[in-house]
């Protein structure tokens, strides 16, 4: 009889399982998928304007690091890469900062050699907080410091020595903030100094992908059969009893399995696991799920007629201002350019205050107040288009990628990985998904791997083997 195994979110990491179990002979897969694609938070928005094709993506944007990276090998296997025409292995990553230009926010440019000299050691800080975690002394002893405590005090003398304490301050800050959005967080106040360098960063550049990420995520679920992957299908109850489990969907339907994976997201499942899983989840896992977190990181997209304010050859504007937490736009820290379209990063309460303003125009003003401001020109026209996602606000997402705070540590992403067992001992609920990834959550590729992992922890229980 075929194991019946069904996937709960058609994201990078429940396609991922699909793609292996499909291949896979005894099978029986069913993916369901809450919204009306596949994809998750890869999301790319593609877009005809006079016989061009333009994308945006909402989401996951580039490959973190080549080397060793499933997802730069499907891209080089795929040519998604395409128009890209640049030399990806065995390179170091570099966040180049030949043409950014730092301003103070209320105008003028802050010298390239203020900046350069902040920005360099702001790195080696920022390796130093990475290194924590590889040492058991210094874990012991940074248990209770978020990296913002930690940084803060390797900078203090850097920001003394410094040909201006205060833009060199206000810098800081703005890299602290830029910071959030990598992280995925409100303040770096929330996060493990000791756990910080728990994530491994890949070698090698950080490409996009020229042809849109979601080619990814759609190339994989190719394979799949398409009647195998129910869209617009939530999840909303999970009942598990002995070795079955039983899936009731929002429309009531119930259906039972052998085995099921759940990729929901961590925010998602942190609002949700109550309602959602009878019997509820064993006490270790709905602490670790309790003690992660996931905060909020949007994107909005700014395009312009022409660029003639920018100075020549920038292609980021730096914005060093000191965090206020005023209005959401204090939180704006750059206006980045990327195929002739700006964008901005948002994050954490900030991301979730403009998420919750209805009034485009007012996204936009609030951006454009930012820019003239540093820029000192009252005159730069507005854009003529705008686009901002809302991460957090989206029910089934509920934020944007995993951190580990003060408090919790990647055993949590460990337990959270676990399975649960049926009374045959088999595994019978599983989780995959960025957030269970304990070297590489967060990222695509980490999602991807999880994916992998828990359909071969399926294929082993049952001893199945590939068609
Ligand atoms: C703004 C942003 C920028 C990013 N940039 C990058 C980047 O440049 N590089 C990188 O590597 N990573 C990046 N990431 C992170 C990356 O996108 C994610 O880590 C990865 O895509 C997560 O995949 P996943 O399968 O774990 O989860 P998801 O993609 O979230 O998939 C989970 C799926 O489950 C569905 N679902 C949830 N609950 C239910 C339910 N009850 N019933 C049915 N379906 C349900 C959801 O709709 C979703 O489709 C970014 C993320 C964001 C938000």
């Amino acid at each position: 009889m075929a194991v019946k195994v069904a996937v709960i979110g058609a994201g990078i990491s429940g396609i991922s399982a699909g793609n292996v179990l499909q291949k896979t002979r005894g099978i029986e897969l069913t993916i369901f998928e809450a919204t009306d694609r596949i994809g998750g938070r890869i999301w790319t928005r593609y877009e005809n304007k006079n016989n061009f094709t333009s994308k945006l993506e909402l989401g996951a944007n580039w490959v973190h690091g080549v080397k060793d990276n499933p997802i730069h090998t499907i891209a080089v296997r795929n040519n998604l890469y395409e128009k890209l025409n640049m030399k990806l292995e065995n390179e170091k990553v570099h966040f180049p900062c030949r043409d950014t230009i730092a301003l103070r926010e209320d105008g003028g440019v802050i010298p390239k050699e203020l900046y350069v000299f902040v920005k360099q050691n702001y790195a080696s800080a920022l390796q130093k907080a990475n290194s924590v975690f590889h040492d058991n002394e210094l874990r012991d002893q940074y248990e209770h410091t978020s990296v913002d405590d930690f940084i803060r005090c390797e900078m203090e003398p850097v920001i003394k020595a410094s040909s201006s304490p205060k833009d060199a301050a206000h810098l800081l800050d703005s890299l602290l903030t830029m910071e959030t959005s990598i992280s995925g967080c409100d303040s770096m106040n929330q996060v493990s100094v000791s756990q910080f360098g728990s994530y491994k960063e890949l070698a090698g550049r950080q490409p996009p992908i020229a042809k849109g990420f979601q080619q990814v995520a759609l190339l994989l679920a190719r394979d799949i059969p398409s009647e195998a992957i129910k869209l617009n299908t939530p999840v909303t109850k999970i009942i598990t009893k002995d070795s079955t489990v039983t899936i009731e969907t929002a429309d009531g339907t119930q259906h039972d399995f052998n085995a099921i994976i759940v990729t929901s997201p961590l925010a998602f499942l942190k609002r949700n696991h109550i309602k959602m899983f009878h019997p509820p989840l064993p006490l270790w896992k709905h602490r670790s799920i309790g003690r992660l977190d996931m905060g909020t990181v949007d994107k909005i997209y700014l395009e312009f007629a022409h660029l003639d304010f920018i100075p020549k050859n920038v292609y980021n504007i730096f914005i060093a201002k000191q965090q206020l937490s005023h209005n959401w736009t204090d939180k704006i820290y750059s206006f980045g350019l990327s195929d002739e379209i700006f964008l901005v990063w948002v994050t954490g309460e900030a991301a979730l205050e403009m998420e919750r303003i209805p009034d485009e125009e007012e996204v936009i003003a609030g951006c454009m107040g930012v820019l003239r401001k540093a820029l000192h020109n009252k005159d730069i026209p507005s854009p003529v288009s705008m686009v901002r996602t809302s991460w957090g606000s989206q029910r089934f997402f509920c934020g944007s990628y995993t951190f580990i705070p003060t408090g919790a540590s990647v055993n949590d992403i460990e337990s959270l990985a676990e399975p649960i067992l049926g009374a045959d001992t088999k595994p019978l609920l599983m989780f995959a998904g960025e957030a269970t990834h304990p070297e590489f959550y967060s990222s695509v590729h980490g999602a991807f791997l999880t994916g992998q992992r828990e359909a071969q922890r399926i294929i082993n229980a049952h001893n199945l083997n590939e068609i």
